[in-house]
């Protein structure tokens, strides 16, 4: 039987880095990975094909709306070619995942195809491709997640759908009925809706991407109805039916009345559980939470000390580069470093276009929690650089503590604001004042002065730009 300092079961963002690590560190590795190919959600069927499309998608956006304006004639019918579309989408993901196997080899970590189960704390069985038994002084849990539904709804991966399938569409929907108005929603609607399908949004809280901060929602969801996207909060889903080609979605509005959608497409995209299926945790010693997380620590170990988890199937946001940094520190405290993960500071992004991006706490916490803050805003459309490229929606808002102007949140919304907000990541890592970044020099023309912009308005009410 081989032995291994650590074995990783799953190999996403959260298992393979935690396996990279680890070989880093000098511990005899192995990762376990029930699918034929390395990355989990994110590579295969998340983060990088979504992204993948939305960039193909606003593509054509462009060349359909902006072209000509930007005096750029193409003669002839711009047309989309959905098969090619995907078949991109496609060779991106194969080239990542990849790569994942080309740093497991170069890491030296012995990949095994197949589902890991425990036998107990310390053997794992594996079945499938590479059928064995190894034994591991200790154990990395990352197996993930998979989409969550609703009681009611008969998910048959044809017409009603997860963000799985609508990554690998035959045909642009005519009208495609989205329920949950957060992140997969609104980036697999808006991908849609720019093909030309006609996309209806259903989510049940009184506003889009519920948890960031209101105003973020707020100039969203205007983007969104300019684009023509049919948007109905506060409507609670009650049934799902499908009547053959046909999906007729009913719900409850604020009023209480029933509304009825009929579209050819469903996706539902309610969030996502916790995956352990198979794991066997049990004859590990490895408690779960009722939420059906793994239960763990502030030092992410199980109930069975030997025995770490990380990333979905644990507590926390359900982000790839949250899996990762735990992956990072779960792999130094088995080898015996101090390392510590700021929770508060990671940065949470949708990548619509405008991108929205945040870090730190909304308005809604402060108030919640009585803090005395102040706010500095500032609107995308004032800068240079902004009209060059037509991308005038949107504003950078930073939150500053009242009295020590410590940045407390940036939540913005613009185009690029998936990069910028690193900027506002330094920042707070580092403690700094709003004033701070009001003093540091920001290249111009950028869509990063918004972010000096925001930080001169709040330190002093004193913009320049507006
Ligand atoms: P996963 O990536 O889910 O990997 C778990 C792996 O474990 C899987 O490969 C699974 O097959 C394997 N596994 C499970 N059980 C076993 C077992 N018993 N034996 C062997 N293998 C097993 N996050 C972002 O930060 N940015 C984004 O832009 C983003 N976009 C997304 C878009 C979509 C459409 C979706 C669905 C998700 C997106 N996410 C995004 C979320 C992101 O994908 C997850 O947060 C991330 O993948 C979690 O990483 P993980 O390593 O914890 O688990
Ligand atoms: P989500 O939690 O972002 O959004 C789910 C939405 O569905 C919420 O707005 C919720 O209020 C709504 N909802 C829940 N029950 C409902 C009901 N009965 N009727 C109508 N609406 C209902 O989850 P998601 O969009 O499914 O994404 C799953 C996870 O994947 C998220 O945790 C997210 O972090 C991750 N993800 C991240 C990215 C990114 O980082 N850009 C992209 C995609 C997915």
């Amino acid at each position: 039987m081989s032995k291994y300092d650590v074995a990783v079961i799953g190999s996403g963002p959260g298992g393979y880095v935690a396996a990279i690590r680890c070989a880093q560190l000098g511990m005899k590795t192995a990762i376990i990975e029930k699918y034929s190919t390395l990355g989990g959600t994110c590579l295969n069927v998340g983060c990088i094909p979504s992204k993948a499309l939305l960039d193909s998608s606003h593509h054509y956006d462009d060349a359909i709306k902006h072209f000509k304006e930007h005096g750029i004639d193409i003669p002839g019918e711009i047309k989309v070619n959905l098969k090619q579309m995907i078949a991109r989408k496609q060779t991106v993901v194969d080239t990542t995942t990849g790569g994942i196997d080309f740093l497991m080899k170069k890491n030296k970590i012995d990949v095994y195809e197949g589902v890991g189960s425990f036998i107990d704390a310390t053997h794992i069985k594996v079945t499938g491709k590479d059928a064995t038994k190894i034994e591991a002084t200790n154990t990395i849990i990352a197996t993930g997640s998979k989409p969550s539904s609703l009681p009611f709804i008969n998910i048959d991966k044809e017409r009603i759908i997860t963000s799985t399938e609508a990554l690998k569409l035959k045909e642009i929907p005519k009208h495609m009925i989205i329920i949950g108005g957060g992140v997969i929603g609104l980036e697999l609607g808006q991908v849609y809706r720019r093909l030309g399908a006609e996309v209806s949004i259903v989510e049940y809280m009184d506003r889009i991407i519920p948890t960031m901060d209101a105003s973020l929602s707020k100039e969203l969801n205007k983007v969104f109805k300019k684009a023509k996207f049919k948007m109905n909060v506060s409507h609670k889903v009650k049934s799902v039916e499908r009547v053959g080609d046909e999906v007729i979605v009913k719900a409850d509005n604020k009023k209480g009345e029933e509304v009825e959608f009929k579209g050819d497409y469903c996706l539902v995209s309610v969030g996502r559980r916790p995956y352990t299926d198979g794991l066997n945790a049990e004859a590990a010693g490895v408690k779960l939470t009722d939420r059906g997380q793994i239960e763990t620590n502030a030092h992410l170990q199980t109930s069975a000390s030997n025995i770490y988890a990380i990333g979905d199937v644990v507590k926390g946001a359900m982000l790839a580069h949250k899996a990762s940094e735990e992956g990072s520190m779960v792999a130094e405290i088995i080898a015996g470093q101090k390392p510590h993960i700021d929770y508060n500071l990671i940065p949470g992004v949708v990548y619509t276009w405008p991108e929205v991006a945040a870090v730190g706490k909304t308005e809604e916490q402060l108030k919640e929690a009585g803090v005395a803050y102040k706010s500095g805003s500032f609107p995308m459309r004032a800068l240079g650089r902004s009209r060059a490229s037509m991308d005038i929606d949107g504003f950078v808002k930073i939150l500053a503590d009242e009295k020590t102007d410590e940045i407390l949140g940036v939540h913005m919304i613009g185009a690029r604001c998936a990069d910028l907000i690193a900027e506002a990541v330094v920042a707070m890592e580092y403690r700094a004042s709003a004033e701070d970044i009001s003093r540091m020099s920001h290249a111009h023309p950028t869509f990063a002065e918004a972010i000096k912009e925001a930080a001169l308005a709040a330190t002093e009410d004193r913009a320049l730009h507006v």
